[in-house]
């Protein structure tokens, strides 16, 4: 065949989504329901996934991919949480769910930073430029909520206080950039058995009031590091050290290095700290890896923005 006769590629969307660490995670007690409420402080950090939706023929289904960090603890079946949001897409414009979907993961699997929730958020977005299908802002985010707790924040980024199930999202105000140096775990925490553990161990708090965070949402305000570092709450914290008790030692090493804070993120079994610049930051990786303290350290800043389109130009 003639080169000039050659089809041209079938179109493709790439999507980036951020990770997460949360500045205040408070719990309620368990409702009939199954869920407990929660009132936290979302933050998206750099770490962010990448998802690429490519057209492909008609009828071919869907059909995904994962590379990366992990890639091989990811399903790449229909339980992939970005293949969910592919269908559901699909389901509420009317139209088939067809493409294929390249996850490439850069936050740790399983780690309670919502890699996955990162990637349904990306997809959606993906999908709906793929497809064309403009749906508004708003019913995006009614179908992440759908989805699950973190994807409505995957789709938003920047810093959010959720509640709810950690869906409903409100915007903070933040000022300036904040230094965030992750220690990671190759072996994930399941985030029903950290909810589990905190069942059976703390009274949940009948009441949640988001009051209780006031002085760290002033730290954001301000653009504080050192009262960020002293506000940081984790209510699942214990559950999650309890499951897995050298988590404890890898908060105590990064505040012996002079972290301004550290915790638990989300349900672990990442351990968030929050340095004073970048170099501090890597000094604290630095003494979690001569302590053999964790399998991999992370560097990032924070705040990072909601899944966004990568146009064409700025792709390497
Ligand atoms: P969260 O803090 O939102 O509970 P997490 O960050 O602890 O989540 P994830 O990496 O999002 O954990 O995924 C948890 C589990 O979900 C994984 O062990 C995996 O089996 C499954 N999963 C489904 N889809 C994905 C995906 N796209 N990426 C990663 N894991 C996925």
């Amino acid at each position: 065949m003639s080169p000039h006769l050659t089809a041209a590629p079938l179109p493709s969307v790439r999507v980036r989504a951020p990770g997460k660490v949360n500045l205040s995670l408070r719990v309620g007690a368990l409702q009939d329901d199954g869920y407990h409420p929660l009132v936290t402080i979302f933050q998206a950090v750099g770490l962010s996934e990448e998802v690429v939706a490519h057209q492909v023929p008609a009828g071919a289904g869907v059909s995904l991919g994962v590379t990366g960090l992990q890639a091989e603890l990811v399903p790449t079946d229909r339980s992939n949480l970005a293949w969910g949001a592919a269908e559901a897409l699909a389901a509420h414009v009317g139209i088939d769910p067809d493409v294929r979907l390249e996850i490439v993961k850069e936050v740790p699997v399983a780690g309670g930073m919502a890699g996955g929730s990162a990637d349904a958020a990306a997809a959606l977005v993906a999908c709906d430029a793929l497809w064309e299908t403009h749906v508004p802002r708003s019913e995006l985010l009614e179908l992440a909520a759908g989805l699950g707790s973190d994807v409505a924040f995957g789709l938003v980024g920047h810093t959010a206080v959720g509640t709810g199930r950690g869906h409903a999202l409100t915007p903070a105000m933040v000022r300036g950039e904040f230094h965030w140096v992750f220690a990671a775990s190759r072996e994930g925490l399941s985030t029903p058995a950290v909810f589990r553990a905190f069942d059976e161990s703390a009274a949940a708090a009948s009441e949640l009031e988001l009051a209780d965070d006031t002085a760290l949402m002033q730290a954001l305000r301000a653009g504080d590091p050192v009262g960020l570092g002293q506000t940081l709450h984790n209510e699942l914290q214990d559950a999650a050290i309890s499951l897995r008790p050298a988590l404890g030692r890898t908060i105590d090493l990064a505040l012996d290095a002079g972290a301004l804070g550290a915790i638990v993120s989300g349900s672990g079994p990442t351990v968030a700290a929050l340095a004073r610049s970048r170099q501090h930051a890597l000094a604290i990786g630095a003494h979690w890896t001569a302590e053999d303290a964790c399998d991999a350290v992370y560097c990032t800043t924070a705040p990072a923005a909601g899944a966004r389109v990568v146009p064409r130009a700025s792709r390497e």
